[in-house]
């Protein structure tokens, strides 16, 4: 029988035209989706479906009302399961090999019968295409292991929000037994100090051969680190990656001890050629020992719990301050007083919250 002739045929590999909007089919299947009990998704969590997780993800980083509840139960359900991982955060400017590395990082662990799951803060990929980590082609032969999960960063909203949904994510994915859970930041923003928030290590990379006022690593996200990886120390860059080694070795030495206990230690690797990434486990699992050792572990995370409690507390006390209608009422005139010097600013603000108080 004749092959039926059809325009429409999909080549594998040809891409879209470009008058197709990606958003509106995004917002059409999203639309189509349906929404299972939560029982569903909680059982698949359990048995590790990552189908299932990868759906329940989708709820949680869903704005509409019926999703956030769906999403609230999951996670109320997955919490006493979850907690069983070793968290850590990987930051590095873009080029750093950030991807390579956690590609052969993962696969090294998955190879020791760890099971990996990678998640992003990466709140850039709102914009269109402006995502900093959320390539599709990162982490090729990673993605199709079956014990690693890779979810890039939710695609919408504020700082704070995709950071939260990262955080659900984590509960959700230690729910189906990821025993090591990676969170990838780009070292440039306010974003490190998130993923900080949620890791038990926090590992910088840097690229051999560059100074870190060219890489623009913050001091402050040296000093939050507990690891600096020197990366592409191969080929002619060896010996750039032992004088970068020396001197960040220098700069963790200026940096009072942490409250872990552990020394910031510095390291160096080929993600490329897979060099040097054992040691980095190896690191994490010292790190581990001592900390569960001494208590920090436990401790450290109840901690960010009470700090998540807090800034949640506060961020929506402010929410709904600023919602209130007597307050948009009276916040204008206030500061056109403050701007006319009729009432000091001090002033003005605790008699608006005196206002709101009240009511
Ligand atoms: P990311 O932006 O931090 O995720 O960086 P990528 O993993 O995409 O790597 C950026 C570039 O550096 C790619 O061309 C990689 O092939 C290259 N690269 C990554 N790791 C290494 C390494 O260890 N050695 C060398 N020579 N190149 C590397």
């Amino acid at each position: 029988m004749a092959k039926k002739k059809t325009a429409l045929k999909v080549k594998k590999g040809v891409e879209p035209p470009p008058s197709v909007n990606a958003e509106a089919v995004k917002r059409f299947q999203t639309r189509k989706a349906k929404v299972m009990p939560p029982q569903y998704y909680v059982e698949g969590i359990l048995k590790s479906d990552r189908t299932i997780l990868a759906k329940a993800i989708t709820l949680i980083e869903s704005t509409l009302p019926r999703h956030r509840k769906a999403a609230s139960e999951i996670l109320e359900r997955c919490l006493p399961h979850s907690g069983n991982s070793v968290r850590i955060g990987i930051t590095g400017v873009p080029g750093a090999g950030k991807s390579t590395f956690i590609e052969a990082f993962g696969k090294h662990l998955t190879g020791l019968g760890h099971k990996v799951a990678i998640l992003a803060i990466d709140p850039s990929s709102g914009r269109s295409k402006g995502s900093i980590l959320g390539d599709k082609t990162r982490m090729e032969t990673l993605s199709a292991d079956p014990m690693a999960f890779i979810r890039p960063s939710a695609s919408a909203g504020s700082l704070g929000g995709v950071a939260r949904k990262t955080y659900e994510s984590i509960i959700l994915c230690e729910a189906a037994g990821y025993d090591v859970v990676i969170v990838e930041t780009v070292g440039v923003g306010q974003s490190e100090t998130e993923a900080r928030s949620m890791v038990d290590f926090f590992l910088l990379l840097m690229l051999a051969g560059a100074g870190d006022e060219l890489q623009g690593i913050k001091r402050g996200i040296i000093e939050m680190s507990d690891a600096i990886i020197v990366n592409k120390a191969d080929g002619n860059n060896i010996e750039a990656a032992n004088r970068a080694l020396a001197q960040y070795k220098n700069a963790l030495h200026l940096f009072s001890p942490p409250p872990s206990g552990w020394t910031p230690l510095t390291g160096k690797c080929s993600a490329l050629n897979n060099e040097g990434i054992d040691a980095v486990w190896e690191m994490i699992e010292a790190y581990v020992k001592l900390t569960k050792e001494n208590g920090y572990f436990v401790e450290n995370r109840k901690e960010q719990q009470i700090k998540r409690f807090h800034n949640n507390l506060a961020d929506n006390l402010v929410n709904k301050f600023y919602e209130d209608e007597e307050v948009k009422r009276l916040l204008p005139e206030l500061e056109e007083k403050i701007k006319n010097k009729k009432i000091d600013v001090y002033s003005a603000a605790e008699n608006l919250i005196r206002g709101y108080l009240r009511k």
